[in-house]
């Protein structure tokens, strides 16, 4: 029998199961459902030259064969910007990202990158071009300049150490007993949560991709990692088309398209003013966390 699985902890899952084959980790995660993982077509492409232009255009897709997980969906990102997903729970939030990256095909109507199909690229082409910021479990067992160094295995110390210090993460190593020799456990135990994200920012940083898959922490981080975080990922983001899962709206008000879903459906889009003008879903979601936010 089919397991059921979070799409999110099949991204997570998938991107573990690629870490332990690259960095010859210990494979502590689950194992894929083999039917997640296809085939490329045998005409499939190589990206090159991204610019980071993303377009969905009447995109339908269920997990089952039952009812539309999500239903036709079209936005398009124009490189550069930043595109927040934003909804309740179940809402179709992450499988917007594991059809994006294709973690999971089949879907109706086409997804473009570029002005290309995804479909026709080779999925490790494809992922080459995108780096993801994930709630957790994107660490393996190995150093911690082994963890960042996965970024881009061919990068030096020095470039490791500089993509540290942009992603805010150099001091709190500096801090550890082995430095950037410290090894992680298989959980990522002896670090924090935020300290965690920090890493990931810095392996992202020297991946250096075009496109972003972020998912915000859920968890409680402490205030002053929170600032850092957020600092790093501003800068990360600068020039990248970022696509963000949003957990709480503060952090996104600058966003350049915010995509309400709901239920599988775009309900609103647009930037936080437009949608406050709109008095819609999203303008009320915004008044009672600001309201819990002062008051509660
Ligand atoms: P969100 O990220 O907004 O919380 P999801 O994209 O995770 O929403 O889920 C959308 C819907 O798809 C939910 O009803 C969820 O239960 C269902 N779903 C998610 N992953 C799977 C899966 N692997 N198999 C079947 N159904 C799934």
């Amino acid at each position: 029998s089919r397991q059921f699985t979070r799409p999110l902890n099949d991204l997570a899952n998938q991107f573990n199961t690629l870490l332990s084959a690259i960095a010859g980790a210990e494979r502590v995660f689950e194992v894929l459902d083999e039917d997640v993982e296809m085939l490329d077509e045998k005409e499939a492409s190589e990206l090159s030259n991204v610019i980071g232009e993303v377009q969905f255009e009447n995109v339908s897709f269920s997990y089952e064969d039952d009812e539309d997980t999500v239903n036709n969906i079209s936005f398009h990102a124009k490189p550069g910007e930043t595109i927040a997903f934003v909804g309740p729970t179940g809402a179709g939030k992450t499988t917007m990202i594991n059809l994006l990256s294709r973690f999971y095909d089949k879907a109706s109507g086409r997804i473009y990158i570029d002005g290309k199909e995804i479909q026709s690229i080779k999925r490790e082409s494809l992922r080459k071009h995108m780096a993801f910021v994930l709630q957790d479990s994107f660490l393996f067992e190995g150093s911690i300049r082994e963890n960042i160094r996965y970024g881009r295995l061919t990068a030096s110390d020095r470039e490791i150490e500089e993509a540290a210090k942009q992603a805010n993460a150099h001091s709190f190593i500096m801090k550890l007993p082995e430095k950037y020799d410290t090894v992680l456990s298989p959980d990522g135990g002896g670090i924090s949560q935020g300290q965690k994200q920090l890493l990931s920012i810095a392996r992202a940083i020297l991946a250096n991709p075009k496109i972003l898959i972020l998912d915000e922490a859920t968890s409680s981080i402490d205030t002053v990692t929170e600032i850092r975080i957020q600092e790093a990922l501003q800068r990360l983001m600068e020039g990248r088309t970022s696509f963000v899962i949003a957990h709480r709206l503060n952090t996104i008000q600058k966003a350049d398209n915010i995509i309400v879903l709901k239920e599988g459906e775009i309900f609103e889009q647009g930037s936080h003013d437009e949608l406050l003008k709109q008095q819609g879903f999203y303008a009320d979601l915004y008044h009672s966390q600001l309201k819990t936010r002062l008051h509660g």
